[in-house]
């Protein structure tokens, strides 16, 4: 079993073909330290700080061989779990919701993928469905 964030990922890297790696300078990312652009805030849709991508959208710094600043990767890419995010869709978004809101390609793969990975989770986390499934049963 693992915690959120220590992933078995088996080297997929789909979810380092997509998306925007905004750098988090409060978590200890150097942002001089990487390549960057300015992207839209996943989370406010203003301008902010992200790591660069290549043409084809994946991570600059993604290579055949996975990532190659492992070591030194930004923040988000180590509090990243596909397993957490598969929670926090299925638990959170009706199914019609999902189906609007997770329509690129890349992104249902790393959804799928997360599904797939679930059962590798801790009981911490067990623990916090149990929680949510009850909070959504018993409403009051
Ligand atoms: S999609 Fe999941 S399993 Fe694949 S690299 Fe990302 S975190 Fe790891
Ligand atoms: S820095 Fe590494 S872990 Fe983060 S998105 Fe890029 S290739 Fe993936």
């Amino acid at each position: 079993m693992t915690a959120i964030g220590d992933v078995p990922c088996n080297g997929c890297n789909l979810c380092c073909r997509y998306g925007i790696v905004v750098l988090h300078p409060g978590d200890g990312d150097i942002v001089e330290n990487y390549k960057t652009r300015l992207a839209p805030s996943p989370e406010t849709g203003e301008p902010t700080i992200a790591l660069a991508v290549k043409p084809d959208g994946s991570c600059i710094y993604l290579a055949e061989n996975g990532c190659t600043v492992h070591s030194s990767r930004p923040a988000a890419c180590r509090a990243f779990d596909c397993r957490y995010l598969y929670w926090i869709a299925t638990q959170t978004m009706s199914r019609p919701l999902r189906r609007q809101k997770i329509r690129h390609p890349l992104e249902k793969a790393v959804l799928s993928q997360g599904r797939k990975l679930r059962r590798t989770l801790t009981a911490s986390l067990t623990e916090l469905m149990t929680a949510k499934t009850y909070i959504t049963k018993n409403p009051d």
